[in-house]
């Protein structure tokens, strides 16, 4: 026999989180596999955080090529050239900054740029602004490295925007880094022009660093009311103290081939994050960054008509969702999420979202997320994503619907519009 009783891992490791998303499919599959395929029926996945498309043909072609060209080797750690020009030329577009390669590192996939900048950063004790609900990765590796998250609700009845004046309230002499991720994910809200100019005063006034997420930039609705994005860099002096986080995985669907970088033009912040990458990975798959280089550089329709499409699939799930009693939502401007807020079944069932979720799919046979993997401030909602076909958007909310009404709170739960059909389809909209 081995003795098992070792030495323990570090002190560290007990504060590292993740990001549950992943543990809740893997329950669901398992649930799907052995409960439900045995009895002829399937999953309705509307949880997913990757877009509902493949990778477009020309960029697949061109990994394929690199494969055949036997660009097989190690790249420079922070990216083939031709990448980073071309990361710098669109980031140079999207925000009017002059952006050169030496500005860029390429990683494996955006979320290395999140666990590099905090990182480089912050030490036990510092504190980090992030707007909650919030990707749960900012707030994990914060605490991982001993440092202290100092959250700021993002409120439903503001649109998910940022509450400036409460994150100013929130600096302290500790306050080291604010994260702003704009589109966000997992509201859809998209954070005003005017909110990000006074952010990035208080930036300067308190000398902070800026952590940019960036990755839903050019998922923005555009249409009546409907925010640009906006990047705190474009603001004079921002850019110095920012880091962007962007990538290839959302916006060209390209989720597989891990590819996202960081952009700053602090010298020794692009010095440190590449210092960490050669630590940590030495390069990006080469075969991607030549995918990618396709991606930056050749046409540039594909992710212009996956918005399009997502932009109906929102129409139609807010529609659908405004329609299932005890649950409600507005018309998110950004990404391909949205949070839906429940408190009124939640006090019908006297049940926790975490469990309102667990019966959904068991009962309903749909996924979708419970709030609190995204934070304290999500206790009430739900969030559902989009990026499934319509088909499946109206059979996932129906069933919704069915087990809601099964529960026969009759009049107590009112929706938006209770006659409406749910049988809606994308004409009638
Ligand atoms: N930031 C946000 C807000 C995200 O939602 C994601 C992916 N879900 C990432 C970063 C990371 O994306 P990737 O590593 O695939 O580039």
């Amino acid at each position: 026999m081995y003795n098992l009783d070792m030495k323990p891992l570090s002190r560290r490791m007990l504060n590292l989180g993740t990001e549950n998303a992943f543990s809740v499919i893997g329950k669901a599959k398992k649930f799907e596999e052995e409960v439900l395929k045995p009895q002829g029926k399937y999953l309705i996945y509307l949880q997913i955080g990757e877009p509902g498309f493949n990778t477009p043909e020309n960029i697949n072609e061109a990994a394929i090529r690199a494969i055949k060209d036997n660009k097989t080797h190690y790249t420079p750690t922070p990216g083939i050239r031709e990448l980073r020009e071309a990361v710098a030329q669109k980031t140079k577009k999207q925000t009017g900054v002059e952006y050169s390669p030496e500005n860029v590192v390429v990683t494996s996939g955006g979320k290395s740029i999140i666990f590099y900048t905090i990182n480089a950063l912050i030490d036990p004790d510092d504190e980090v602004i992030i707007p909650n609900p919030a990707y749960p990765i900012y707030g994990s590796v914060t605490k991982y490295l001993g440092g202290k998250v100092i959250p700021i609700e993002l409120k439903e009845e503001n649109g998910f925007d940022l509450n400036v004046k409460e994150l100013e309230k929130s600096i302290t002499k500790k306050t080291k880094l604010i994260v702003i991720n704009s589109p966000q994910n997992p509201t859809g809200g998209v954070f005003t022009e005017e909110s990000l100019q006074k952010v990035a005063e208080l930036a300067k006034k308190h000398d902070l660093w800026v952590l940019s997420d960036e990755i839903y930039s050019e998922m923005v609705h555009q249409g009546e009311n409907s925010e640009k994005h906006f990047s705190i860099t474009s603001v004079p002096g921002m850019a110095e103290r920012t880091v962007i986080l962007n990538g290839c995985s959302k916006t060209y669907a390209m989720t597989g081939y891990r590819i996202g970088w960081g952009v700053t033009k602090n010298t020794e912040m692009a010095r440190a994050l590449e210092t960490l990458a050669c630590n940590d990975t030495s390069c990006p798959t080469a075969i991607a960054q030549y995918a990618a280089i396709e991606a930056l550089t050749g046409s540039q329709n594909p992710p212009v008509i996956m918005l399009a499409e997502y932009r109906k699939r929102r129409d139609l799930i807010v529609k659908l969702i405004n329609n299932v009693p005890g649950m409600k939502c507005g018309s998110p401007k950004g990404a391909f999420y949205l949070m839906a807020n429940v408190r009124g079944l939640l006090e019908k069932l006297g049940i926790t979202t975490e469990e309102l979720c667990d019966r959904i799919m068991r009962e309903a046979n749909v996924l979708i997320l419970p709030g609190p993997v995204f934070g304290d401030f999500a206790e009430n909602f739900v969030r559902f994503s989009y990026v499934a076909n319509e088909e499946n958007i109206i059979e996932g909310i129906s069933r919704i619907k069915r087990f809601v009404d099964s529960l026969n709170f009759e009049k107590d739960l009112i929706s938006e519009n209770e006659n409406a059909p749910i049988t809606a389809t994308l004409n009638q909209l």
